[in-house]
């Protein structure tokens, strides 16, 4: 944790875990309330990226930034100030830590902390790096829902399945416009109505984010925000499948198991949206970028996805518990 020179902002840096590799995680830009809750959400995000590249099989430990901004809004100058700041943190860290766009930076913001370190990835595919993740996590949703289908329904194919879409953001709506290629019937939600319009270009229907979570349907895939998942909320679903981008779906863990009574298939989201981390994982690479081997690895999560079902199965267990135990084995083997 370090006191910018520049911006006066906190920068926090969590390192989780370098046993398999130097940690990766985004720099996450928000307001929080105090500097205790900003240290909270890097510590908790940075366990999460350990466990999500270790089931993804990368050779790279688990980390988070965060940029504690004191405001919500806050003016160019500042924003650029903070960024550099968060640079020199990283750099001091010698890269036991390698940061990545998240939830308030941008493949722009990655060339500004550029300047301060080399320890940084997601810069435009411009300068070489790997460019937006949003389609990549796509596509290893599109991979998962296809291998959640198999699992439970006993085919892959999407086409004639119906398939909520809740969340139609950069991940959602590429999601949707894949699934709709393949010949889904999709239901869309979003909670800013102006997204509508995508549904009538997707030629989906499109209902209210509540209705979203009743709908009759084959899969959910929430592509929204966390927590969707809760007491109130599964018992209400009619799909035999869950599989979507939003991270942190279960509002507590134990609901893997309410959903595992109910019948319902949950990907966990950890495996599901690894899609973004895995291209990001190609520009560390010997040779550097490659999109077509981006496009390999990213389908494997389909593999990864039947693995932790066949792990699930085996053990009596639900796929969120066997995917953290294989990721925890991951780990301690590399340890
Ligand atoms: P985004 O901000 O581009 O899109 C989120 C969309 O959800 C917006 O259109 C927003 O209006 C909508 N929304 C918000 N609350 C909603 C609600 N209650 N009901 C319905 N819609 C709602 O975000 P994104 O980059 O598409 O990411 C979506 C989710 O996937 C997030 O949980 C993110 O953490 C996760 N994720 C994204 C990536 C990535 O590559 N972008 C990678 C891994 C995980």
């Amino acid at each position: 944790m370090r006191r910018g020179t520049r911006s006066g902002c906190f920068c926090f840096v969590a390192v989780h875990s370098t046993a398999r590799g130097p940690s990766l995680g985004g720099c996450r830009m928000w307001h929080y309330e105090d500097s205790r809750a900003a240290m909270r959400d890097a510590l908790r995000l940075s366990r999460a990226m350990t466990y999500k590249s270790a089931v993804a099989g990368l050779p790279l430990g688990g980390g988070k930034g965060v940029i504690m901004l004191p405001a919500p809004q806050v003016d160019t100058r500042l924003r650029r100030a903070a960024l550099r700041d968060f640079g020199d943190t990283v750099d001091q860290l010698g890269g036991a830590y390698i940061t990545a766009e998240d939830v308030g930076t941008s493949a722009k913001d990655m060339e500004v902390i550029a300047q301060q370190t080399s320890y940084v990835t997601g810069l435009s595919r411009r300068r070489g790096g790997s460019g937006d993740p949003s389609p990549w996590t796509a596509l290893g949703v599109d991979a998962s829902i296809r291998a959640s289908l198999e699992r439970k329904l006993g085919s892959e194919s999407p086409k004639g399945r119906t398939i909520v879409v809740t969340g139609l953001g950069h991940v959602g709506l590429a999601l949707a416009k894949l699934l709709a290629k393949a010949g889904a019937k999709l239901v869309v939600a979003d909670i800013d109505r102006s997204k509508r319009v995508f549904a009538e270009q997707l030629g989906a229907r499109w209902v209210t984010p509540a209705k979203a979570l009743t709908v009759p349907a084959d899969v959910l895939a929430p592509c929204a925000l966390g927590g969707v998942l809760d007491h109130e909320s599964v018992p209400k679903l009619q799909v035999p499948v869950v599989a979507g981008a939003a991270n942190n779906q279960l509002a507590d863990d134990p609901i893997a198991d309410l959903l595992a009574e109910r019948g319902i298939l949950w990907a966990p989201d950890f495996v599901a949206n690894a899609g973004g981390i895995i291209n990001i994982s190609v520009e560390l690479e010997r040779g550097g970028y490659d999109p077509a081997r981006a496009r390999v690895k990213v389908n494997g999560i389909g593999d990864t996805m039947r693995e932790i079902f066949e792990l699930a199965h085996h053990d009596a267990d639900t796929p969120f518990s066997a995917a953290v135990a294989l990721a925890s084995r991951r780990v301690a083997q590399a340890e």
